[in-house]
């Protein structure tokens, strides 16, 4: 029933691409990230999703135009004798995990996902399913997340201390999603922030979706307040002109901070465990709620497949099959 061609899934019975990386005439998007969002003749997704997608794909307007098939949380639609429907993966804004329902048990693809609460993303949901694909970026025992309020805190206090001593701080967060909640965290202490102007378009995508987001300015190298926190993607390290030969501290935004070389591999003084994934209990949490009699799994450490086989889990490393019949 499902295939993989160039790392990406096909769904035979339905004809449907499930996150291709190569342009589809119709693929599943289950959210914004690039590594996950190409242009498609017609995507599948949710209005959320289509609606980041938008503002992505729009400085690319040159291109052949995208249509959006768009589906809403938990509202199934028929297709060739399945049910489909999408349910949310607690990762980005619009983010979801895709089920589909035949006459022989149902399947669930996650995408990427995380299980804790946040403040700008919908809530995760887990379902009962028969096999499930599953991402496992954080798959090996040491990757255990400090509570979110933890790291919420001590993201605010180097923001305080690095302004009482009058230098900048830089956070380095993905535009889409880490950077909007890292606005949330740090607005709702009262900072006030600057964000890059990619950072700004996902913000304003965000709030027409309905998400509240604390006042923010975009750089402007003329106008940038020393004052102010500033919200950078990890893609342009260099600071921004304004900050040349001034005093900043910088800070990443991610899950691979828990690592001793993180600090070193992202050349910033602090790291901080935000992450838009699920860490290691997470992800057995996910398996033991979803309760499949198989699991499938794909982004992330190949050896987490032994560590659920040790706990009798039925589980399979993805890219290890051309072809796999599941129903
Ligand atoms: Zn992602």
């Amino acid at each position: 029933m499902f295939s993989l061609s160039q790392k990406s899934l096909y769904v035979e019975p339905l004809d449907l691409w499930i996150d291709s990386l190569r342009s589809q005439e119709r693929c599943y998007v289950s959210h914004g990230h690039s590594d996950h969002a190409r242009e498609h003749r017609t995507l599948v997704t949710t209005p959320n999703t289509a609606r980041i997608c938008c503002a992505r794909f729009a400085r690319r307007a040159e291109r052949a135009p995208v249509t959006f098939e768009e589906h809403a949380f938990n509202e199934p639609w028929e297709e060739r004798d399945h049910r489909l429907t999408l349910f949310s993966a607690g990762h980005v804004l619009g983010s979801a995990q895709l089920m589909i329902e035949g006459e022989r048990g149902s399947f669930v693809y996650t995408g990427d996902f995380k299980l804790r609460d946040s403040l700008t993303v919908e809530p995760p949901e887990v379902k009962r399913c028969d096999v499930v694909l599953m991402e496992c970026t954080y798959g090996r025992p040491q990757y255990v997340f400090p509570p979110h309020d933890e790291v919420a805190a001590q993201m605010v206090a180097f923001a305080r201390e690095t302004l009482e001593g009058d230098a900048v701080p830089v956070f380095f967060a993905y535009s889409l999603g880490k950077a909007q909640e890292a606005m949330a965290i740090l607005g709702r202490a009262g900072l006030p922030l600057t964000v890059h102007g990619a950072v700004e378009t996902l913000a304003q995508v965000y709030e027409a979706c309905g998400v509240t987001l604390p006042p923010y300015a975009r750089y402007h190298a003329e106008t940038f307040d020393l004052r102010s926190v500033l919200i950078w993607p990890p893609g342009g390290k260099a600071l921004p002109k304004a900050l040349r030969n001034k005093p900043v501290r910088t800070a990443v935004l991610t899950g691979w901070s828990l690592d001793r070389s993180a600090l070193f591999r992202y050349g910033t003084e602090r790291g901080f465990a935000l992450s838009d994934h699920a860490d290691y209990p997470a992800l057995l949490q996910y398996v033991e709620r979803a309760q499949p009699r198989k699991v499938l799994l794909n982004h992330g450490w190949r050896d987490f497949v032994y560590r659920l086989r040790a706990l009798g889990i039925d589980a399979e490393y993805m890219e290890d099959h051309a072809q796999l019949s599941l129903f």
